[in-house]
């Protein structure tokens, strides 16, 4: 790994009960709360309890239950929010992953935005 998992990270101090959260869905392996500063009406993160930082430390070291569970969580925090396109609606999923990528908090995230329309770029 590239570099490693701070333990003292927001997201790590979420899980752990350290930092209140507005929480959204809960599941065996994802935690999905809103948004501190949302940049859409709706802004959900959705995180896998794991350390993980980026996705691709996720897809090479987080076991199958995991990652099933992940994707299960990030689709159904969509359909919780009443904003999938079978719904009418529709939204935009982003994870920002290292200094290019301009990821402030190092632990895997999707941001999940919705509520609007989101015009061609947000975030
Ligand atoms: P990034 O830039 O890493 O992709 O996004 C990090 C996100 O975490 C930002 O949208 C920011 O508003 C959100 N955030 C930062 N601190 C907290 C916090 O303490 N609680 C919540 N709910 N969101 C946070």
């Amino acid at each position: 790994m590239a570099y490693s998992y701070d333990e003292q990270n927001i997201f790590a101090k979420i899980l752990r009960g350290e930092i209140p959260n507005k929480t959204v869905l809960e599941t065996d392996h994802s935690l999905a709360f809103e948004d501190i500063n949302p940049q859409a009406p709706q802004h959900v993160l959705v995180i896998p309890k794991g350390p993980y930082v980026t996705f691709d430390h996720f897809a090479s070291e987080a076991s199958e239950a995991e990652i099933a569970d992940y994707v299960r969580a990030v689709g159904k925090v969509a359909q919780m929010m009443g904003v999938t396109p079978d719904a009418g609606q529709g939204y935009r999923m982003l994870s920002n992953a290292g200094p290019d990528g301009h990821q402030e908090v190092p632990h895997l995230h999707v941001h999940i935005f919705a509520g609007a329309f989101l015009g061609r770029m947000i975030k």
